[in-house]
């Protein structure tokens, strides 16, 4: 068994993933599973070096420990290339030349096809669906046409025999919906222009080759779990057991980020807080 905790370098570590790093190891040390760490930093405007070595010395710190040396994506991106290729191999992908701001207009403008995207205003419309990948250049992003996916795995009935096992305990299962990938994900993007991959294609591709087979995540992440499971599908991957903690909020009840240095593991640690009193503080 193998558990892994990817944060993202574009910020220091505050209350919120020290409970989800202490979940995923407090799992880990439970189940007498192996401990990952895994540096997501895709994001190469936001992420930086000095974030990772901050992140790292407060996971240990906090009494977090990993056998094997991280790692990191900004180092692997060739290996989600070959991934890539074998899905635009399978003919269900298509370049996008699509910026955020056509994808606005187009949305904004009514759509021939918009009663078959039933009620969803904000998936991308399909502007570049009919373009082949053999006219992608180098500003095109790379999308899943989702149908053509689904397709391929049996169709919408086939598709609702896959799925995953969610939960610490008693655990539930969870099939995959046609209708909620089509019209609350649509055409997701693969690879994005400027790195040539996205978070949902590296983090498949990395739990599959560190063989981990136990996901513990905020469940901010949770809607993300279905692309996951597809792709995992499509790829002929195996599917790990997720687990979807609850989120660490603010008095106002929203959901920690980053920039919110106030609750920085730092700032605690600089106050003389102990690891203990970190638990305390997230109800640990
Ligand atoms: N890198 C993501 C984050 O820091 C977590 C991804 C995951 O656990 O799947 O929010």
């Amino acid at each position: 068994m193998r558990e892994r905790f990817a944060p993202s370098p574009t910020g220091l570590l505050h209350l919120g993933h020290a409970f989800s790093a202490l979940t995923a190891w407090d799992c880990a040390q439970q189940s007498g599973a192996e401990f990952l760490l895994r540096i997501e930093d895709i994001d190469t405007q936001r992420s930086q070096p000095k974030f990772e070595v901050a992140i790292v010395d407060d996971l240990h710190w906090l009494g977090l420990d990993w056998q094997e040396a991280p790692v990191r994506q900004s180092e692997r991106l060739d290996v989600y290339n070959s991934y890539l290729n074998t899905l635009i191999k399978n003919n269900i992908c298509y370049p996008c030349r699509c910026s955020r701001h056509d994808i606005k207009e187009a949305l904004r403008a009514p759509q021939e096809s918009s009663a078959d995207r039933g009620a969803q205003k904000s998936i991308y419309p399909g502007t570049c669906q009919q373009r082949y990948m053999s006219e992608r250049t180098v500003g095109d992003a790379v999308r899943l046409n989702m149908k053509s996916a689904i397709d391929r795995l049996g169709g919408p009935r086939k598709i609702e025999k896959l799925g995953y096992w969610e939960g610490a305990g008693p655990r539930k299962w969870v099939p995959l919906r046609a209708n909620n990938l089509l019209y609350h994900f649509g055409d997701v993007v693969l690879a994005r222009k400027d790195i040539g991959t996205s978070y949902h294609l590296a983090v498949v591709v990395d739990d599959f080759d560190q063989q981990i087979s136990h996901v513990t995540r905020g469940e901010d992440m949770s809607s993300s779990t279905a692309i996951h499971v597809l792709l995992q599908a499509l790829l002929e991957f195996s599917t790990p057991i997720y687990r979807h903690h609850r989120l660490i909020r603010d008095e106002n009840g929203q959901r920690l980020a980053k920039r919110d240095d106030a609750r920085a593991i730092a700032k605690f640690r600089a106050q003389g807080v102990s690891p203990k009193g970190i638990r305390d503080l997230v109800g640990l």
